[in-house]
């Protein structure tokens, strides 16, 4: 047995692992973080996935990182460049006709009348709506999870109450037929995600994390260097801190003794003892893989399974020799160049994608959102033409015809396929792609059935239906996506997990 001794081990070098490993450190702990990728940043990560492309290979929106762990870890001092998306969305239909979602309500409005006269007059009231929702949650993102009373009585503060009910009980299709006429605007309006079933009563309540962004701001960017910048920095703040960083360094076990934590043995063989130990892997991970089986206590290992991982997304990437050229829907446009495009033709669109998705079926129509990072940032390659990658809903993690290594090429063409008949140039620019199904974002990101916020978050696994930071194991936490608030780059979690543990575990 190794004779060094840490406060705390951080099982796992994501965002959540670094911003947690950044705060203990920042407490006086001495924190090692064991990594077993060769590099840090998890699902939030820069990787040269073509030859001379530098590319977000999992996030590649930041719009939701905390202002107060951005601060903390002195991410703009060290050189963090942010890009502001604008316009920020652009959506086309097959029937040629097109809308802008813009910053600015106003130029939005005017957009949607385009389509929809008596849908743009109604904008404001949805606007309102959303707003009343996610401010009774929105003030939870960096405390412990409140309960739904907590909520109730900050509902009942505000003369919220019926606002409240009415998302616990309608379905996202409900809320957006009650405001819009157009089956383009509803699809527009709403952020149908994990949920993947926009007729589910009760789907537009967790779907409130999703409406907004960091801080109150409502702004989605693009991170120079990629994504994996973030991470980067996290990384050199928590060295600054004294914090340990060991990549290539997969945990195989934790160690348990009278039910608690007591450290960790390495793939290696290689074992370190520690006061606490913290896992960043998704609890499904954790759980299934990270502990001996009888140092699981009661029935821990059953729960674990029946957590939901379900919703599956898929990732496209590809570098073209021109961006994807939107110009004939465009009549004398001049703006700015357009580098979000989403195409979410109807909910039934998002409906029949949710379903094939969990039947096992590759989806034939999915919702795509393309993003052209190099269209803002010149420092990802010095080869020329553009990255340009594919957020899609959905895939199974599982398919019930086949494996994704049989079918990945198939349904890749499919998706270029899809995408060219609203993006005319798209399969004529590609040079080179990749589809990274939730299968291989698994193997890649090591995140269970490619969950891409480590649980979905659907009502019964939001706030605080999350897993606890504390577990029934003595002395061991968690801290990744799987935890209060959710996934998504926000260092939420890390936060609230360091912070929980610094107040509970002297
Ligand atoms: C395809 C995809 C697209 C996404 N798009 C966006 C987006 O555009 N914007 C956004 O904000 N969010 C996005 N997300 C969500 C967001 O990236 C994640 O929710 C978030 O990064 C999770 O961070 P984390 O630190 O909690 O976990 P992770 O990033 O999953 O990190 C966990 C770490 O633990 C490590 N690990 C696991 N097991 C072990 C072990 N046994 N030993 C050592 N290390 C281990 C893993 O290698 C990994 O580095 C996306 C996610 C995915 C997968």
């Amino acid at each position: 047995m190794a004779d060094v001794h840490y406060d705390a081990i951080i099982v796992g070098a994501g965002h959540n692992g670094l911003v947690a490993a950044f705060y203990l450190a920042r407490a006086g702990r001495k924190v090692l973080l064991c990594e077993r990728r060769s590099f840090v940043g998890g699902a939030c990560a820069t990787e040269e996935l073509f030859d001379g492309y530098r590319v977000s290979s999992c996030a590649y929106v930041m719009w939701k990182l905390e202002q107060k762990v951005r601060d903390d870890m002195g991410l703009d001092r060290r050189g963090l460049t942010m890009h502001l998306i604008d316009p920020p969305v652009f959506f086309p239909y097959e029937d040629g006709s097109h809308a802008f979602l813009h910053y600015d309500m106003d130029r939005t409005v005017e957009s949607i009348a385009r389509l929809n006269r008596h849908d743009a007059a109604r904008f404001s009231d949805w606007v309102d709506l959303w707003t009343r929702a996610t401010g009774l949650v929105q003030p939870y993102m960096l405390t412990d999870p409140p309960t739904l009373s907590d909520v109730w009585e900050r509902a009942k503060a505000s003369g919220d109450e019926a606002v409240l009910e009415r998302f616990l009980t309608s379905s996202l299709v409900d809320l957006a037929a009650d405001h819009f006429e157009d089956e383009r605007v509803r699809a527009m309006m709403l952020y149908v995600q994990d949920i993947a079933d926009p007729h589910a009563p009760g789907s537009a309540w967790a779907e409130v994390f999703f409406q907004f962004g960091a801080a109150g701001g409502h702004g989605y960017y693009v991170v120079e260097g990629g994504m994996g910048s973030i991470t980067h920095y996290m990384a050199e703040a928590v060295t600054e801190q004294g914090g340990e960083i060991r990549c290539d360094a997969p945990v195989a076990q934790v160690l348990v003794e009278n039910g608690k934590a007591t450290g960790v043995r390495l793939e290696s063989g290689e074992e370190m003892r520690a006061h606490l130990v913290v896992s960043n892997a998704d609890p499904k991970r954790t759980y299934r893989t990270l502990f001996a089986p009888d140092d699981l206590p009661g029935d821990l290992a059953q729960r674990a399974e029946r957590l939901k991982t379900g919703t599956g997304y898929f990732k496209f990437h590809c570098v073209m020799d021109e961006p994807p050229d939107v110009s004939g829907y465009l009549n004398g446009y001049d703006g700015p160049p357009i580098s979000y495009i989403m195409i979410a033709p109807s909910l039934d669109h998002y409906a029949r994608a949710g379903a094939e998705m969990r039947a096992g079926v590759p989806c034939s129509e999915p919702i795509c959102h393309l993003q052209v990072p190099t269209l803002y940032d010149a420092t990802l390659t010095d080869r020329g033409g553009h990255i340009c990658s594919i957020w899609g809903l959905y895939a199974p993690a599982h398919l019930a015809e086949g494996t994704w290594d049989e079918r990945r090429e198939e349904v890749g063409e499919g998706v270029i396929d899809y995408v060219t008949r609203f993006v005319p140039n798209f399969r004529s620019a590609i040079r080179e792609w990749m589809f990274m199904s939730p299968w291989d974002i698994e193997q890649r990101a090591g995140i269970t059935d490619g969950a891409i916020r480590h649980l979905d978050v659907v009502p019964s696994q939001f706030l605080n239906g999350r897993q606890s930071y504390d577990t029934p194991i003595g002395n061991f936490y968690l801290c990744g996506g799987g935890t209060h608030p959710a996934g998504e780059v926000t260092g939420a979690p890390g936060h609230n997990a360091a912070h929980h543990i610094l107040r509970t575990n002297a």
